[in-house]
């Protein structure tokens, strides 16, 4: 099987005036194509940190990180910002929808080729059918994520990355998402959770449990 993701000895410390703080401590990870991982840990452990540098939103202090064969390192800059765009999806735990544009806006807006039909495929895709043209104030917290998660789809991504998805949801919304992510696992996307709910966590085909910026599985 491949590996989507494949983190080797992974540092990375964060300088704070005078004070280092070692947000992960040689994390090892390996995600294969098609899997369904899921992140668990206490506050402060380094989940974030880890998805971070999976998506790469940040770079490591030390170590390697390669995504599908590619050690990022040795991507310029512009080639990291394409391969994020174009290969990975990232779901928030706030969302992160613009309040002033509608649902099909929200999801069209990373497209590298905006496309309306396409949006509205997407959003039909995640149960939003007929809601395309709501204000995330117009729908309720679990569709607010549905969105979220259309977006993340928006140029058809192999990896989708999402920090504590079901974090501001209730039990039965929290259920609907991770059912909704458990389907699209199952068309053969590739899915990373950080989740502090076990009731979440439980959707994955493996958990690994983080501590004080290291893994333990
Ligand atoms: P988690 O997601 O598990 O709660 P994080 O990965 O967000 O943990 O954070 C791990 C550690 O790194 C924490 O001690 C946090 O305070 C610290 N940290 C995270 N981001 C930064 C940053 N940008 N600057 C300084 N410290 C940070
Ligand atoms: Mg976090």
């Amino acid at each position: 099987m491949t590996d989507i993701v494949d983190i080797k000895d992974a540092w990375k410390t964060y300088k704070m005036g005078e004070e280092e703080i070692n947000a992960l401590q040689g994390v090892n990870f390996k995600v294969g194509e098609g899997s369904f991982m899921a992140v668990m840990g206490p506050s402060g452990s380094g989940k974030s940190t880890l998805l971070h540098l999976a998506g790469i939103l940040d770079l490591p202090t030390k170590g390697d990180v390669t995504l599908g064969g590619k050690k990022v390192s040795e991507l310029s800059g512009n080639e990291q910002a394409h391969l994020r765009r174009s290969q990975i999806g990232f779901v928030f735990q706030r969302f992160n929808l613009l309040s002033q544009l509608t649902a099909m806006e929200n999801v069209m807006l990373p497209m590298i080729k905006p496309d309306k039909e396409k949006a509205k495929e997407i959003l039909d895709r995640v149960g939003l059918e007929g809601k395309y043209h709501r204000l995330p104030s117009q729908l309720s917290g679990g569709e607010e994520q549905r969105v979220a998660i259309a977006r993340s789809l928006a140029n058809d991504p192999i990896l989708i990355l999402a920090d504590e998805p079901t974090g501001e949801l209730d039990t039965k919304n929290s259920r609907m998402i991770m059912e909704l992510l458990t389907e699209l696992n199952r068309g053969g996307m590739t899915l990373i959770i950080v989740t502090h709910d076990p009731m979440a966590a439980k959707f994955a085909q493996k958990t690994v449990q983080m501590q004080d910026g290291k893994i333990y599985e």
